[in-house]
């Protein structure tokens, strides 16, 4: 059991580790985007709060495991992250150059995902269907 002594001397870190996830949560609801780790730590290397790549990406990890974030693999393979839980059963229409998504529902496709899995014997399924593209902000010239 955790002595006052002990509790006392934690603050400071507890402190600490709360700030830099306050500021990648922050980070992440400043758009409706998903960000590969190295550009959030590009967006935050400067900022206030000194955070590390390594934690920027523990961080992520630990938000994704709480169901906090949802991912993505971008088209050459990076994983990406958003705010937010994967399990609204949406698909996403992804900018390549910035990241932007927008939400959308294709229930004929997931029912359709649905049936074929049931054909062959399989449970529990999930569909994903990603389109990527430019995104009229990063099309027009500025
Ligand atoms: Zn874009």
């Amino acid at each position: 059991m955790p002595t006052r002594t002990q509790g006392t001397r934690l603050q400071p870190i507890r402190r600490r580790i709360a700030e830099r996830t306050r500021v990648v949560l922050d980070a992440l609801a400043s758009g409706d985007h998903f960000w590969t780790h190295q550009q959030l730590y590009d967006e935050l290397r400067t900022g206030d709060v000194p955070i590390s790549a390594s934690t920027v990406y523990r961080i992520l990890r630990k938000l994704h495991e709480l169901d906090q974030v949802e991912t993505l693999r971008s088209e050459d393979g990076k994983l990406m992250y958003r705010l937010g839980n994967a399990d609204g059963g949406h698909h996403n229409l992804v900018c390549r150059r910035c990241g932007h998504a927008e939400r959308f529902i294709l229930e004929a496709l997931d029912q359709r995902a649905e049936r074929l899995g049931r054909q062959f014997g399989f449970s529990d399924i999930d569909c994903r269907f990603d389109i990527y593209g430019i995104c009229r902000n990063c099309r027009t010239p500025t």
